[in-house]
């Protein structure tokens, strides 16, 4: 039997949302609580749950936006967090790590090959610019771990490329852990093989523009 529009709107609204297992009384979660408003990019970061939600109620009413609830800040955080942290969670979800591992590198080698044999062709300024202020406000938008060489020389190639007004806020992305100043320079026919392998989890992040079923993806 076929369900109503009206059905099917109802249960997503029911539909239980990520959560904290023990926000209050719980151990703090690695690297802490973390919160970045998509309206400016501002990370609100704490070890204590509620100097987070705290410390962002502050932000919201300092800057006159909408003072985001603890449930939304907890749903955002759990999208990055191993299995154990998070309730209505699935064991199998695919997650961001945070640790750049030996096969990133491989990818990495694999797209610089790419965009080599592609002849090296950067996006336009407007769209570099309008990627980097996505970036700049995506939870996702991280400081990796590992690997310090590989990290020193991807992000000497990544100063050889024009600046954009968001450089100073931009890390790596933890999808593919690709280093954000370069990887907005890249066009999406150079990306595309990361963008394929990866879409479980850009589809995750509705605004990311690297989501091919999101609103902020343009094809080349
Ligand atoms: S590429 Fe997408 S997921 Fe990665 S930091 Fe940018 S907006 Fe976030």
């Amino acid at each position: 039997m076929e369900q109503s529009d009206e059905s099917v709107d109802s249960k997503q609204a029911t539909k239980p949302k990520l959560c904290l297992i023990n926000p209050l009384r719980g151990p703090c979660p690695p690297g802490g609580f973390r919160f970045v408003f998509e309206q400016d990019g501002f990370v609100v970061h704490a070890w204590c749950y509620t100097d987070w939600v705290g410390f962002a109620r502050d932000h919201a009413r300092a800057n006159d936006l909408p003072v985001p609830t603890g449930e939304a800040m907890q749903e955002q955080l759990c999208l990055t967090l191993e299995p154990g942290w998070c309730s209505y969670d699935d064991d199998n979800r695919p997650r961001p790590s945070m640790l750049l591992e030996w096969k990133d590198v491989l990818r990495a080698a694999e797209t610089f090959t790419k965009w080599i044999e592609d002849g090296l062709q950067i996006v336009d300024k407007a769209e570099a610019e309008r990627r980097a202020l996505i970036c700049a406000r995506c939870p996702l938008n991280i400081p990796i771990t590992g690997c310090s060489v590989c990290q020193g020389t991807i992000n000497k190639l990544a100063s050889k490329l024009p600046e954009t007004h968001s450089d100073s806020f931009l890390k790596s992305c933890a999808v593919c852990h690709c280093t954000l100043k370069m990887k907005i320079w890249l066009p999406i026919k150079t990306l595309d093989k990361g963008i394929q392998q990866h879409q479980n989890l850009y589809s995750q992040v509705q605004h990311c523009w690297m989501n091919t079923n999101g609103n902020n993806f343009q094809p080349d």
